[in-house]
């Protein structure tokens, strides 16, 4: 396999062993996206001046979502607004890669400020699935994904409000990870929705997924939000024996409609599991059927507060007018997507003095009963599963109606609203169309669902798959 093509454990096991140099593996990336990357556009911003740390990870390239401040390199959020916005500082994230030899190629697209489940509302540029260029490589962190399941850097950070390291993950056949809300620190991360937003991994495989937590996870005193949690070596319990595990198919799920083929391949994934040893019985989450709603009320309520300060004064493009409410509004009319517009123009209205305690309070105490049902479930289980997304990646174009694309996050909201982790691994393919299996686990128990997503994986070969139309 060509060396861009490995895993980081695959390449950080030459580099020990000295049957490639450092160089040598950050070239063939570097040479990967020159040639390939125009015909799949995972990228905005192309880096050109490197620096490699010694680390752990030394000679790991990797990619960054547009929405993760990068010092002294552009950080876009894929937005007209934010279009010469160039950070003077680095996410905590970024840094702590940088301190352990990671070498950043490149700023990845991705759908607006994040909202989006097909990176088709980039301002810039749509990114196609390297699967298949028809087809959209789901979204938000959409470039993140295209860039790794093309071999264009050896992992990629995304950003997951609802569901965007995750959809994208199974939408490209990749293993994309959204940790516990505290886990990884949010400082540098451009806020879309402040209590659901994470960043997380999206790696070829469950090992290298655990390999990039270990280096992102962690206290920051920088976020507020980020939790004092002891150390865990997450590649240390991957090949524990999962027999006897408790698993929970979410019942209430399971009469959401969902695509032929995502059903079969879930409950073969079932199956799959039970083989391994695991007791996976339908359990039920009763309040998780109004996720959904509650999901697009937070969030939209606290993304009109967060872009708030896209004012066309602090950051970013400006509209220059005469008066100040005329710079404001046309700097804003101008600067942001139809999307964005859409989420504000929600927020707004949501937390409006007549609507506040109809929807936004509502939906609040709805939340906490989403979190409480979980809670309640995992005194009997260790982890829940279902399908990622609802339906098999879809043709670019294909969704232009608003509320179908809503239906993608059907099934991945209710963990950033519980706060609890969720990876999404490949659990099916067909016709270079993947399904993603996804696992739930409690708060700040990473370890158990990369466990059980190993240990699913020893007995696939979806993750040593690569497209190969070059
Ligand atoms: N598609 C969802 C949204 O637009 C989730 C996006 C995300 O997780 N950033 O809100």
């Amino acid at each position: 396999m060509e060396l861009y093509h490995l895993t980081i454990h695959e390449v950080l096991e030459k580099i020990r062993k000295k049957e490639v140099s450092k160089q040598e593996v950050l070239q063939t990336t570097v040479d990967r996206i020159k040639d390939i990357d125009y015909h799949i556009g995972a990228y905005l911003y192309v880096n050109k001046k490197f620096h490699m740390n010694d680390g752990e990870l030394s000679g790991i390239s990797m990619s960054i979502k547009d929405n993760i401040c990068t010092k002294n390199i552009s950080t876009t959020c894929a937005s007209k607004i934010l279009k010469n916005f160039i950070p003077p500082y680095d996410a905590t994230v970024v840094d702590k890669l940088y301190e352990n030899g990671c070498i950043l190629v490149g700023k990845t697209n991705m759908d607006e400020f994040g909202m989006g489940s097909s990176t088709e509302n980039s301002s810039f540029h749509i990114t196609k699935n390297p699967w298949n260029l028809d087809y959209v490589p789901g979204g938000s962190s959409g470039g993140s994904a295209a860039s790794i399941a093309s071999s264009q850097a050896y992992f990629s950070l995304g950003s997951d409000t609802g569901g965007s390291i995750r959809q994208p993950s199974a939408f490209c056949g990749l293993v994309g990870l959204k940790p516990t809300y505290g886990l990884v620190s949010r400082y540098g991360l451009i806020a879309y929705a402040s209590s659901l937003d994470q960043i997380g991994p999206i790696t070829k495989d469950v090992e290298d997924c655990a390999i990039v937590l270990n280096h992102i996870a962690g206290y920051d005193r920088k976020d507020s939000t980020s939790f004092k949690y002891r150390k865990i070596d997450y590649t240390k319990e991957l090949r524990k024996d999962i027999k006897g595990i408790k698993i929970g198919i979410i019942k209430e799920y399971m009469n959401e409609s969902m695509d032929a083929y995502v059903k079969k391949s879930f409950f073969d994934a079932c199956k799959k599991l039970e083989s391994l040893g695991a007791i996976v019985e339908e359990v039920s989450i009763p309040h998780v059927k109004y996720s959904l709603p509650t999901y697009e009320i937070i969030s939209s309520s606290e993304c009109s507060s967060n872009l708030s300060r896209f004012d066309g004064i602090r950051y970013g493009v400006r509209r220059s007018k005469d008066l100040l409410n005329d710079l404001f509004t046309s700097t804003r009319s101008q600067g942001f997507g139809e999307e964005v517009k859409r989420k504000i123009l929600l927020g707004t209205f949501f937390l409006t003095a007549d609507s506040y305690e109809e929807y936004y309070e509502r939906a609040l105490k709805v939340r906490t009963l989403i979190k409480k049902d979980f809670d309640e479930a995992f005194k009997r289980f260790d982890a829940m599963i279902c399908p990622t997304s609802p339906t098999l990646p879809f043709k670019i174009g294909q969704r232009k109606n608003i509320i179908d694309k809503y239906i993608q996050d059907t099934y991945t909201v209710a963990a950033n609203l519980a706060g609890i982790p969720a990876i999404s691994i490949p659990c099916g393919c067909r016709e270079n169309l993947f399904v993603g299996l996804q696992i739930m686990g409690k708060a700040f128990d990473e370890k158990t669902i990369l466990n059980i997503s190993y240990a699913f994986e020893q007995i696939h070969d979806y993750h040593k798959k690569r497209p190969n139309w070059r």
